[in-house]
């Protein structure tokens, strides 16, 4: 069921959150196998649940979310609740504050179930790399689910809750969204506060949500979002009220339809959605952005730039792991280091400090982020022409659990998805199917920044044609 109405039945008492935690926790432990969550809130959330079923039927008016219970990955705070980021490093951190988009939410009257799986630090593209074994894909055999929002995005397809926060820096919402059939947005940045997210690469990082629908992901948003003075990347732009202005309508919008596409499929794919559009009154066009191809070599050296500057902290002092046996600081600092960190987030702190160094700075994160910048450039330039482009969110299949897929295919396999987040853009990925199929069928939308309901509203007719395809 999807939020808005789960809400209303809530108030109208045709059920209580007590029972309805319950029923989540059971589901959950019977699919333990798909190693969705690393931590569970229980017992403290049958508390929050019976509290709130009291308040309702005192006759008290709940808040606007009462009745909806949601998981947050593992890499975003919630007070006195583990953050492991899927790292050894953090095994057994406890941040003493909430991130400012949970606590939006709880205030809001949402429940938080519990902490779900990641790639380490956020860094992957399959859900494998975690310090607590692979997240496995809710309804394919064998596959992962993507990530590295992996285990959000199986909490959420499975129905292990009602819809999930992830983090994107690159991709990590849309590109699980896309492999399990689910809504996954990255806001714009700076739309989302970043208060209590664990840093990787700072000037992408953007909290982001897994969901059944457009509109579940427009409400949540709603509450999320907004400015928050503990971030200063966040910015102090009004939050619309997205649900309320929440239209299935396109007519008279302007889309433009991304070329080169990977495949004569897609290209079948996208000329079909085309006509579908121009009858629901769009007009539709081609856009080419020629820098298109440069995304993913610029994100790879910005990402982990930033990556291995931010990840310096974990020094066995300040935070987390402290290696047992050190003859100096330096042997510390290398033993928790290469004992606390997996492969992948250590591939990343290399590369990173590489192109940071004398010598290579010029050559490689300064070049880089000229490209950054002229990539925003000619997004700027089509979005004079279009209101939204259309894309494919993902290139391929979902990755094949216990197989180890080369570092360079699985950085390619965002191609889709990096060129939003270099640019700050906001974007979102829609299903076009619900059955289990192993091409995902689906459409990322990108819009300008702060333009979301742009999203939510060519989201929704896509939603709609969907559904007449699979009727009609
Ligand atoms: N797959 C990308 C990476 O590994 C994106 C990660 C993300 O969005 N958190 O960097």
């Amino acid at each position: 069921m999807s939020l808005g109405p789960k809400i209303l039945a809530y108030r109208n008492r045709q059920f209580r959150l007590e029972e309805a935690v319950d029923a989540y926790l059971k589901r959950i432990k019977q699919r333990a196998s798909l190693n969705a969550f690393i931590h569970l809130a229980e017992p403290s959330l049958r508390e929050a649940g019976r509290r709130m079923d009291a308040r309702r039927d005192s006759g008290k008016t709940v808040p606007p979310l009462a009745g909806i219970i949601l998981a947050a990955k593992d890499n975003i705070h919630i007070k006195d609740q583990p953050t492991t980021c899927a790292s050894r490093m953090l095994d057994s951190f406890v941040p003493p504050f909430s991130a400012t988009a949970i606590r939006r939410l709880q205030q809001a009257g949402a429940l938080f179930i519990g902490k779900t799986n990641l790639d380490e630090f956020a860094m992957g593209s399959s859900g494998a790399f975690s310090a607590f074994g692979p997240t496995m894909h809710p309804f394919l055999e064998g596959k992962l689910p993507g990530g590295s929002s992996s285990g959000s995005a199986a909490a959420v397809a499975a129905h292990l809750c009602d819809a999930a926060l992830g983090s994107d820096t690159g991709g990590s919402v849309r590109q699980p969204a896309a492999y399990t059939n689910l809504v996954g947005l990255k806001p714009s940045y700076g739309r989302v506060s970043r208060y209590g997210l664990v840093a990787f690469a700072s000037s992408l990082d953007q909290i982001g949500l897994l969901s059944h629908t457009v509109a579940d992901s427009a409400l949540l948003l709603k509450y999320m979002a907004g400015h928050d003075s503990a971030d200063a990347t966040n910015a102090p732009v009004p939050v619309p009220d997205y649900p309320a202005s929440l239209s299935a309508s396109v007519s008279g919008m302007r889309i433009g339809i991304l070329e080169p596409l990977p495949d004569e499929a897609a290209q079948a794919h996208f000329d079909t959605l085309s006509a579908q559009l121009q009858e629901a009154g769009a007009s539709v066009r081609r856009i080419t952005l020629s820098l298109f191809d440069y995304a993913v070599a610029v994100y790879y050296i910005v990402a982990s730039a930033e990556a291995a500057s931010n990840l310096s902290r974990y020094d066995g002092v300040r935070y987390g792991r402290r290696a047992s046996h050190a003859e100096s600081l330096s042997e510390l600092y290398r033993n928790t280091r290469s004992q606390g960190f997996g492969e992948e987030v250590q591939r990343r702190i290399l590369l990173g400090t590489y192109v940071l160094s004398e010598g290579y700075y010029d050559a490689y994160y300064e070049k880089a982020e000229k490209v950054r910048r002229l990539i925003l450039n000619e997004f700027n330039q089509a979005f004079t022409k279009v209101d939204v482009i259309i894309s494919p969110t993902v290139g391929g299949p979902p990755f094949t659990a216990h197989q180890d897929a080369d570092p360079l295919e699985m950085y390619q396999s965002d191609r889709f998805t990096i060129p939003a987040s270099l640019s700050g853009i906001c974007a979102l990925h829609v299903p076009l199917t619900t059955a289990p199929t192993e091409t995902p069928r689906g459409v990322q939308i990108m819009a300008p920044a702060f333009e979301e309901s742009r999203l939510f509203r060519v989201g929704s007719a896509l939603e709609e044609i969907a559904r007449e395809t699979r009727h009609g």
